[in-house]
């Protein structure tokens, strides 16, 4: 059943196979998970073609992690998207986003969706502009997103909050960096040449026909969205916060499940006001964050300054972490880069589980302190989030006890143990 079917069906007192499914994947009554539908509080990508695995993603659900994957005009190599996808997968990721730029778009979108069981998001605008932008037109930009809908793609991100009012904005503002997001940058750009308003937020109402038609969930793109920390929490982010609010509720009232995104850089102390000023605006749609990244004085560190980010979106209400990896702002990741992006933004989102869902969460921190207190290190290596790393660091310096190398026969654990014994 498709994503636009599912929120119809929830309204209509249905559940359907993949509420049962989320249902049983959080630990949640199916008739919550129904009710959450029916409101837009939580949306499940999939595509009405396609046999995607039903994932639940807003309130009450366990924080979801996405990894971007994706050629560039510079590197375009199939095979080696597809490995970053599967490892991505492979290491907790619960959605694929295909960003390519380079080569066949539609022999790799294809390649990806027949090889990965979890929701695959795309951004369409880039096909439609990859030529020439200023030659791409307002049907191109349409038509991009109904290829990619009838192609199976779950979800795509539009930036329809880019509005002429929030190019005004923009330029009174104080902004550094001034627009980060690609698709933003392509939908100014456009907007700009051809001097005309954005189509997407011109003719919305036949985005949400094509997005009905196909059960594909739209991500509300937020084009305004500050690239470093000065830009944060500035007019032109929260006006299109503004606007994204006024197409949550359209998309709604037209049966189009919605995701709204946000920022981006932001600095620590911001990251509550924006994570809840994008709740209270949307009335609670799920949030789907790019990081944030706390610091820009970290490049070839960003996968940790996104997950500290990450951490705090995700205790303050975020829902969906888009994964950073280490090579942000510096090259197209590696496999290896989209590896450890994926690991560390599945820690950022378990953090966050620990505040959002902490009954269901801390389970899994209890099974490992259990496994520590019985020096068990078998099952220490099953619990952790990359057992092949938690192994190879505690193999690679034995100890001659059965405690670690750390401090050996005068391990606390042991010591404590034997006192109380
Ligand atoms: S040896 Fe030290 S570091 Fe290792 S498990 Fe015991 S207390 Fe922990």
């Amino acid at each position: 059943m498709g994503g636009s079917i599912i929120i119809e069906a929830a309204r209509k007192g249905q559940i359907t196979p993949e509420m049962e499914h989320v249902a049983k994947a959080e630990g949640i009554d199916p008739q919550k998970i129904r009710r959450l539908v029916a409101s837009g509080r939580v949306v499940i990508p999939k595509n009405a073609s396609r046999d995607t695995i039903p994932t639940g993603i807003g309130e009450s659900m366990s924080v979801k992690v996405n990894a971007n994957v994706g050629t560039s005009k510079d590197f375009i190599d199939i095979k080696e998207e597809l490995k970053k996808a599967l490892i991505a997968v492979q290491y907790g990721a619960d959605t694929i986003m295909d960003l390519s730029t380079g080569g066949d778009l539609d022999d790799i979108r294809k390649i990806i969706l027949e090889s990965i069981k979890v929701p695959v998001g795309s951004v369409p605008i880039y096909q439609a502009a990859r030529d020439s932008i200023a030659d791409m037109t307002s049907d191109d930009m349409f038509n991009a997103v109904r290829k990619h809908a009838e192609d199976g793609i779950d979800f795509v991100t539009i930036h329809a909050g880019v509005t002429l009012d929030a190019l005004e904005q923009l330029k009174k503002s104080d902004r550094i960096l001034n627009v980060v997001s690609r698709g933003g940058a392509f939908t100014i750009a456009w907007m700009i040449h051809n001097e005309r308003e954005n189509p997407f937020y011109e003719e919305y109402d036949y985005l949400l026909e094509i997005a009905h038609e196909h059960g594909l969930t739209i991500s509300l793109g937020d084009g305004m969205r500050p690239g470093c920390i000065n830009d944060a929490s500035d007019g032109p982010e929260f006006m299109e916060f503004m606007t994204l609010g006024e197409l949550t509720r359209e998309a709604r009232r037209k049966g189009v499940q919605t995701l709204v995104e946000g920022p981006g850089h932001v600095p620590l102390e911001d990251i509550n006001l924006s994570v809840r000023t994008m709740k209270r605006l949307t009335d609670g749609a799920p949030v789907y964050l790019l990081g944030p990244l706390v610091t820009d004085i970290a490049p070839g560190y960003d996968h940790i300054t996104g997950a500290i980010g990450g951490s705090v979106a995700g205790m303050h209400g975020a829902d969906f972490l888009c994964m950073t990896s280490p090579s942000e702002h510096l090259s197209l990741p590696t496999v290896e880069d989209v590896k450890e992006g994926t690991i560390v933004t599945k820690i950022a989102a378990h953090i966050a589980d620990l505040v959002k869902i902490k009954d269901r969460a801390k389970k899994m921190d209890d099974q490992m302190a259990i496994a520590r207190k019985n020096l068990d290190w078998e099952k220490q290596f099953e619990l952790s989030i990359d057992p092949e790393r938690a192994r190879r660091i505690k193999c690679s310096r034995k100890s001659k006890s059965d405690a670690c190398s750390m401090c050996g026969d005068l391990c606390a654990i042991k010591i404590i143990k034997d006192a109380l014994r």
